[in-house]
Parts: C-alpha cells; structure tokens; sequence
C-alpha cells in the first residue's frame, strides 16, 4: 500500500537555509516560557505572519525605568478587543512579563515588544475564531530611528507621494504592522537621497513615517496631523510637556507646504524619542540646523523619564 505522504522519507535537501541573523542579546516570553531571543519562533501557519493579522506594541526602558507603561498597555488591550482577541493574562500580568523579560536580559535600555497574533488552528480553518491567539513578548537593547550622528545635525526626510493606509481600512489605533506602504516609502526616499519618509493622507495633508508621528513649528506653535496616524505615545508626551511649558500644541492637518515652510520639524517615536529633521527633500527646514524648541522639548522628554509620575523600576536579580 502506499504510505501516506506525510509518512514518506524526506528528499534530500539541495542547499541548506542559513539563519542569517545574529540575534540581538535579548529575553523572550512565549508559550507561558522565558526564553533566549535566538529561540522566540512563530510557526509559518500562524496568522500573525500569513496576514499580518496581529496587535502589538511598543515601550522602551531608560536607564532602568519603563517609560509611560501604563499608557502602552491601555492601547495595546484596545487594539486586543478591537480585534476580538483574547490572551490569558490582564494588564498586571502583561506588566509582569514585560519586566522579567527586562530583568532577565539585564538591559538598562530597552526596546520592550508585548504583541499579540490570531495564532493558528489546527485545521488551518480560515474562520478567525478557529485560532488560538498567541501573545508573545521580548526585550532587546534599545534602538532609535536616528542614529547619534542624525540627532546631532537633523534627518533628511522625504515626502513619499504614497498614501498611508487609511483609516476607513484599518484603524489606525489598532497598533499593527501593515508597513508595506511605509516600506515602499522608505525605498522611495533612500532613492531620493532622504533617510526616512513621510506618507500622506488621501486628502494630499501628511500623515505619518515607518514608526514615527511628525510636529512642525511655526512661529512658536507646534502643528501635528490629527487623523489618520497612530496616537503616539511620544506624540501624546509632547502635548503634555507643550501644556506644562505653556507652549501651544494643535493636532490638525498638515500640509506638505506646511511643514516646508515650518521653522521647525521633529519626529516622534517610542524608538528615539524626539527627533530633529532639518532638510525635507534636499532643502533645508529654518535655516538648517537642530531648532531650539526642538532640543529643549527632547531635553525636557528625556529628563522625564526618571519622574516617578511617568516612569516604573525595573527590579533586576542581584
Ligand atoms: N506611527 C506608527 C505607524 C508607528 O508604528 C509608531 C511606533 O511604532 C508611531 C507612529 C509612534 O508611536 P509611539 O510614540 O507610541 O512609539
């Protein structure tokens, strides 16, 4: 009889797959287990991977401090239930994961991922309620957007002429990872000589970069995009620091003029905080260089993050 094909010896391989990543030092949580990065796979059938089917998000440690979890975990259980997922854990049991991972790995500076996929079914039903959901979570050392030389002199941005995904299609305060237009985005800008991009919303206004919210500055005032961009937390502590120094914040839409003819411009992001843009494609913003409103809200940013109002310990093992 003939054996099932499952059953059937394996034809030999002709090339081997070469893992080709060093994993960045780092603790996972999957499966109920803390484990090295280098051992926190998915499987291919998961959705999470299939269709991008997934909720995540993203805070970062400071020397040894979370910074504004509670408002990470508020929007990731958002993004949960908005997309009827369910994971056995509550925001405190979430909170503890996240610091054994920190404390386990060591890290002072941390970039802390909690995430949550459809998961699988064993059928490989294509009903989402067949799937178990799976949450995972990892610290990894701290990474920015800009890079040190790039927070000195300012980053070169471009406008992308893509649009964002829109709003009706997927919520943006869902935190997700449909990327490939802000992908694109970025090649379009690496071939137009920028570093990073800037999409728009369908109505022709800016609307957010691969990871990150934008502010102008003019005369004084700071201007955001109001809709169609994820909520930031970073764009969030910016308007309250705008509140504490009295300095006036609006969400609004915003041109791409706009943010040409802006004194000032600067991109926020839990990977790096505030960050200065000083030319937008090929030309300078103001006269160039790093804006003083902008270093003084950065300073302000990262001071606050040992205030005990805005950030947690990390209790690591002796
Ligand atoms: N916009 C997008 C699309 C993002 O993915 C992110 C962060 O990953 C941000 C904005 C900035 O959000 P936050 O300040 O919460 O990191």
């Amino acid at each position: 009889m003939d054996q099932e094909p499952s059953e059937r010896p394996l034809p030999a391989l002709s090339f081997r797959h070469v893992d080709p990543h060093a994993y960045p030092q780092g603790v996972a949580f999957l499966d109920g287990q803390f484990v090295p990065m280098s051992e926190a796979k998915l499987s291919v059938l998961d959705y999470g991977f299939l269709h991008s089917d997934a909720t995540y998000d993203t805070v970062h440690v400071w020397e040894g401090r979370f910074f504004r979890l509670d408002l990470h975990l508020e929007r990731f259980f958002g993004g949960l239930e908005k997309l009827r997922m369910a994971i056995p854990f509550d925001r405190d049991g979430v909170r503890r994961i996240l610091h054994d991972c920190v404390a386990l790995s060591g890290h002072r500076a941390a970039y802390v991922e909690m995430l949550c996929t459809r998961g699988a079914s064993l059928t490989f039903s294509r009903d989402p309620r067949d799937a178990v959901n799976r949450f995972m979570a990892f610290s990894v050392p701290f990474g920015s957007v800009a890079d040190a030389e790039q927070m000195r002199r300012g980053l070169c941005v471009v406008i992308s002429d893509r649009v964002r995904i829109p709003p009706a299609s997927v919520d943006p305060a869902i935190k997700n990872y449909h990327w490939l237009d802000l992908v694109r985005g970025l090649y379009d800008a690496y071939d137009r000589g920028g570093e990073t991009a800037l999409l728009l919303d369908f109505d022709g206004n800016v609307a957010e970069g691969p990871g990150f919210n934008v502010f102008a500055v003019k005369d004084g005032r700071l201007a955001t995009p109001a809709a169609g961009v994820l909520a930031g937390i970073t764009r969030r502590t910016v308007f309250d620091l705008c509140r504490e120094t009295g300095l006036s914040c609006e969400a609004k839409a915003v041109s791409p003029a706009d943010l040409r003819q802006a004194d000032e411009v600067f991109i926020t992001s839990t990977a790096g905080g505030i960050m200065p843009v000083t030319t937008i494609d090929g030309a300078p913003v103001g006269d160039g260089t790093v804006g003083p409103l902008t270093t003084r809200l950065k300073d302000l940013y990262w001071q606050r993050h040992g205030d005990p109002l805005w950030s947690t310990p990390i209790h690591y093992p002796q």
